[in-house]
């Protein structure tokens, strides 16, 4: 393995844009980057790629003035601009890498406008630290999540609902089914972010410039009255918003992997069960074994298949479990999160792997070359080695650009795992025919 100590083609995205895609989740939520324009640009477009949708996300738009004297004047100004021109709830402000290292104390600005300010009576403002140096966007993701109930929610009279947190970034079709199961649990829940809309609306005249839907305010205030929070994706990642939740308003907390495949989804009913004495619904016993009938078929392909899966990490430990459940073996195990529980957790799901935190695409290339790989799970990032290995590659997670239905890539359940399963079974079968594996 080389020993370049430079970040060459870094396996993860920049801190900000997790945060985003949590402020976006949240009902009349506009996400405003502090620092300079091309962050906002850059991500706006990278995420529009992906969503096949509008991502606006403002800026405060430093230059090299704001770099010297600090950014106060622009973060205003920005902020006034947002309420003006876009009317929103709650704005969510994450730093961007300029803005944190010239060290601007952005609560304590946001605390002068909301002194100084009329227009900043009626929104909540945000603001979460983000510098892409120190993290990346899954770490994004979780400081957003956190900051939005330590901003927001309010002890008041017990709800008996549950906290549904989506603690990793999954499809609009993912939290649409993670709806409808909730649903027919006959549960009270509270899910947030909730991206099933804002990221994925349907073709309407004239769309609203903030789009609809997303996590209601009240339900984010009400969260500290729920009975419990499960965070769904929360299973390596460091203490968020529901630990939080727990330590201030004693809400008990469960933190669970992903559901991919069989065990994990089993892991997510039991629970479910358990929270509500209800259990699972006649039409998922059926969907559970329509699951295993797939991974039954399949696995005359699948078994022994030698794999690649990287990506985010509560991803690709789902991704890891049910190819282990297959029968399959994954050799390289990879994440872009410098995050030791991932290690530690995909070493024990795939003994003999190669595990990678903190993964760059060069490194994995160079494990590819040398582990007779035969298929590839994980975003689009990865097709340079798919292509110059001739591995087949299967594009689950973001970013996804090269190819359509990203935001309807239904993964989760038993339903999606299944889906998952025939979509790795057939990109192998496309790969032998095209004598790329
Ligand atoms: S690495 Fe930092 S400066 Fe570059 S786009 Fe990401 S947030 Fe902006």
């Amino acid at each position: 393995m080389s020993k370049s100590l430079a970040t060459v083609n870094p396996c993860s995205m920049c801190m900000p844009m997790g945060s985003v895609l949590v402020f976006r989740g949240i009902e009349g939520c506009m996400p405003l980057f502090h620092g300079s324009q091309g962050c906002s640009t850059y991500m706006r477009l990278y995420l529009a790629h992906h969503f096949r949708e509008p991502v606006d996300i403002a800026s405060s738009a430093l230059s090299e003035k704001g770099a010297v004297y600090g950014g106060a004047a622009n973060l205003k100004q920005g902020l006034k601009n947002v309420i003006n021109g876009y009317h929103p709830k709650v704005i969510g402000i994450a730093t961007t890498c300029l803005a944190e290292t010239i060290g601007d104390d952005v609560p304590q600005i946001v605390r002068e406008f909301q002194a100084e300010e009329p227009l900043a009576k009626d929104v909540t403002i945000i603001s979460v630290s983000t510098p892409s140096y120190a993290a990346s966007h899954e770490v994004g993701y979780r400081v957003a999540l956190k900051g939005l109930v330590q901003t927001m929610a309010r002890k008041s009279k017990q709800s008996g609902r549950i906290n549904v947190l989506v603690g990793a970034i999954i499809s609009p079709a993912d939290v649409r089914y993670l709806r409808r199961l909730l649903d027919d649990w006959g549960l009270g829940y509270i899910l947030m972010p909730d991206i099933s809309e804002t990221l994925d609306a349907p073709l309407c005249q004239d769309p609203p410039l903030i789009p609809a839907g997303g996590t209601p305010l009240d339900d984010i205030r009400d969260t500290a009255n729920s009975k419990a929070t499960l965070t769904i994706g929360g299973w390596v990642q460091e203490p968020g918003a529901g630990d939080y939740l727990e330590r201030e308003f004693e809400v008990p907390h469960i933190a669970l992997p992903l559901p991919l495949g069989q065990e994990f989804t089993d892991r997510l009913a039991a629970n479910l069960e358990e929270l509500t004495g209800i259990s699972m619904p006649e039409s998922y016993e059926q969907e559970r074994g329509r699951l295993l009938d797939t991974m039954v078929d399949a696995h005359k392909i699948l078994a022994d298949v030698k794999t690649a899966v990287y990506g985010d990490t509560e991803m690709v430990l789902g991704i890891t479990r049910i190819m282990t459940e297959l029968g399959m073996r994954p050799q390289i195990v990879a994440s872009g999160a410098a995050n030791p529980a991932f290690a530690e957790k995909a070493k024990e799901l795939a003994p003999g792997s190669k595990v990678m935190m903190g993964a760059d695409f060069s490194q994995i290339a160079e494990e590819a070359s040398s582990r007779d790989i035969e298929l590839m799970v994980g975003p689009f990032t990865g097709r340079g080695i798919a292509r110059k290995e001739k591995i087949p590659l299967l594009r689950v997670g973001l970013p996804n650009h090269d190819r359509y239905g990203a935001s309807h890539q239904l993964l989760l359940g038993y339903e999606g795992s299944m889906y998952l399963v025939e979509e790795m079974a057939n990109a192998l079968l496309e790969g032998r025919e095209r004598g790329s594996a």
